[in-house]
């Protein structure tokens, strides 16, 4: 049985086990989702803690184990409502006014029948279903349902509900599922309505699977950005600045720029000039670009003070680049022209998505914008594409990724420009895949109607996939801004534009990173490489000389010149992640040594002053993880 109606059936099984703790609970539904199931329920007055999850767990593997059986049968609307009635489910009760309703109706030609499922098993039932079987003989359900008497004695339990389920729970490992947590949540989604407790629960095929699972989500939890984030001081998120628009601090804005300079060298060698332009322009850029429509409602406007004029923090970098193209006489033998500028743009995103880097509204692209003929689409795309290959292969991320090229679907209707366009830009981007061995896959109707693209995704340290790099040719921007440039024969000839960035944006480039390397940063991009730390007063000369000296090198160096002990200012030089540590006694100041512990490795060693230096200088030139 697939996965999915494994979950779905233990969502069901987990209301079971609820009922048979808290008889007097009410059920409301309970879906599957991608790693988990949940079902929602209203205790009333009792209060049901995460204790509480212990044992409906207990009961889940109890009932999985009695290898219960599923069965369904359908009613009418009026005996669909007497069977909750008697049941006291008035969630379940208002579900079938809804299903009934013209809202739910008009969607689609739902069924007049309402679907139960029941459980079934030889084991002694529990009291609550006594009263439960009664009813239903009684009322001579066997006559709509297939029910008879052997099987009403032993039921289980009933719920509203199509399915599909399992046939029996034989079919389930009583160690494939843990349940995970408890949270409130609202009856139908309306904050309105009654508010809920939802029991969270993962569910594996068996137990091997679940417990990578668990230690990938604790790995992952360990990682999370936003846990150390305030004690290493790598940004702020202030109440007063607004949230979505974190600062930087000195030590994030270190990773910061370095990433920046790493991906601007990479750049520089290759043709691309740095541009700058300024965060507003008028609304009557973006009519031209196209994106006043819709986007304007994703724009802060910015109204001017003397000069009453309206304008917008621009939310992307394309059209101010095109401004710069327009203002040129190219011809054809200064094409392709390639811009390069790490800008922030500004996007209103909504305020309760935003927390840590995790979604913001200043969001710096480390974007650039290449102009080119369409016949030089391939080999511009085999330069960005060793970019991204040199650049995530020193970030330990090429092991194991894939690309995706996004090309047009059948109804070539709705594309811009020419197919014979088309056809060469995706033939490009195919060509420069197979030159530059990308393991690419061709995805139909994923192309924007402006061209063709490559997107990268990279797998972090434990296997989380990120939408990272991506090419994209442009066929759009060029015709709505007239762009030009002047062809051997003499005619204007129109460029295609690529926009191509390398990390996304810094923002959520550094929230990848800080969980990727968790939370040890090569030292190339480590905001604190050495702290050097005299064990006495008397040894500071000699350690605020090495400090110099390192200093002097670039390395960024502190010192702990504190009177504490020496094994708390080791605590407090590892709690900030310092990756080297140099310990000063009175051997390290008559050999011209240091006492060096790794934060990393854990390795200690002594070595000559210069004979380190050299050595980390290496490890930072050489991007070493
Ligand atoms: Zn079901
Ligand atoms: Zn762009």
């Amino acid at each position: 049985m697939i996965l999915p109606t494994k979950r779905h059936s233990l969502s069901h099984i987990m209301a079971q086990a609820v009922k048979q703790n808290f008889p007097n609970c009410k059920i409301a539904t309970g879906p599957d989702t991608d790693n988990w199931f949940y079902y929602d329920f209203d205790f009333g007055e009792v209060e049901f803690s995460d204790k509480d999850l212990k044992k409906v767990e207990k009961s889940m593997k109890k009932i999985v184990s009695q290898g219960q059986d599923f069965k369904s049968f359908e009613v009418d609307f009026e005996t669909a409502r007497k069977i909750l009635d008697k049941m006291w489910e008035w969630f379940k009760n208002e579900l079938v006014d809804k299903i009934e309703s013209w809202d739910f109706k008009n969607k689609e030609k739902l069924s007049d029948k309402i679907s139960f499922y029941y459980n079934i098993s030889k084991w002694k039932s529990s009291e609550y279903y006594e009263g439960m079987q009664n009813f239903i003989a009684e009322n001579n359900f066997a006559e709509f349902s297939e029910l008879d008497w052997d099987q009403i004695k032993n039921l289980k339990f009933i719920d509203m509900c199509t399915g599909p389920h399992v046939e029996s729970t034989k079919e389930l490992d009583t160690n494939s599922f843990k349940l995970a947590r408890v949270a409130g949540a609202y009856w139908l989604w309306n904050a309105e309505n009654k508010q809920l407790t939802r029991i969270y629960a993962y569910a594996y095929d068996n137990k091997e699977e679940l417990d990578k699972y668990l230690k990938f989500l604790e790995e992952a939890k360990k990682r999370d950005h936003r846990i150390l984030w305030a004690k290493l001081k790598l940004f702020t998120i202030s109440d007063l600045i607004g949230p979505g628009l974190p600062l930087m601090q000195p030590a994030g804005m270190v990773i910061r720029q370095e990433l920046e300079n790493y991906l601007w060298k990479l750049h520089s060698k290759v043709g691309y000039e740095r541009v700058w332009t300024p965060h507003l322009a008028k609304e009557s850029l973006y009519e031209t670009s196209g994106h006043a429509g819709h986007y304007l409602d994703d724009m802060f406007k910015v109204f001017g003070g003397t000069s009453k004029e309206t304008f917008f923090l621009k939310p992307m970098n394309c059209p101010h680049h095109m401004q710069l193209f327009a203002d040129n006489q190219f011809s054809y033998r200064d094409m392709p022209v390639r811009y390069f500028e790490p800008a922030t743009v500004y996007r209103d995103e909504k305020s309760g998505q935003l927390s840590g880097l995790t979604r913001v509204r200043a969001i710096t692209q480390d974007d650039g914008h290449l102009f080119c003929r369409i016949g030089q689409i391939k080999d511009e795309v085999k330069v960005i594409t060793d970019i991204i290959k040199e650049f995530y292969t020193t970030m330990w991320m090429t092991k194991d990724y894939w690309v995706s090229l996004s090309v047009r679907w059948e109804d070539k209707t709705k594309y811009l420009w020419t197919d014979e366009n088309w056809e060469k830009a995706e033939k490009a981007l195919e060509d420069a895949s197979k030159e530059n061995n990308l393991p690419y896959k061709r995805i139909e109707w994923e192309a924007a109607f402006y061209g063709p693209k490559l997107d990268f995704m990279f797998k972090d340290a434990i296997g989380r996939e990120w939408q990272l790099a991506t090419i994209q040719c442009d066929f759009n921007l060029p015709e709505r801004f007239d762009l030009s440039f002047t062809n051997e024969n003499n005619e204007q000839e129109r460029p295609v534009v690529i926009h191509r960035a390398i990390s996304g944006s810094l923002e959520r480039w550094m929230w990848v990173l800080i969980e990727h390397f968790a939370w040890v940063f090569p030292l190339w991009l480590a905001p604190r490489q050495v702290i050097v730390v005299p064990v006495m007063p008397k040894f500071d000369k000699y350690a605020e000389k090495v400090m110099q000296d390192l200093k002097d090198d670039w390395i960024r160096t502190k010192w702990d010149f504190s009177t504490d002990w020496l094994n708390k200012k080791i605590r407090m030089a590892e709690k900030m992640h310092n990756n080297y540590i140099l310990v000063i006694w009175e051997e390290e100041e008559n050999n011209n040594s240091v006492a060096v512990r790794n934060y990393k490795t854990k390795e200690q060693s002594s070595e000559k002053l210069e004979d380190f230096k050299n050595r980390i200088v290496k490890e930072i030139n050489e991007k070493s993880l």
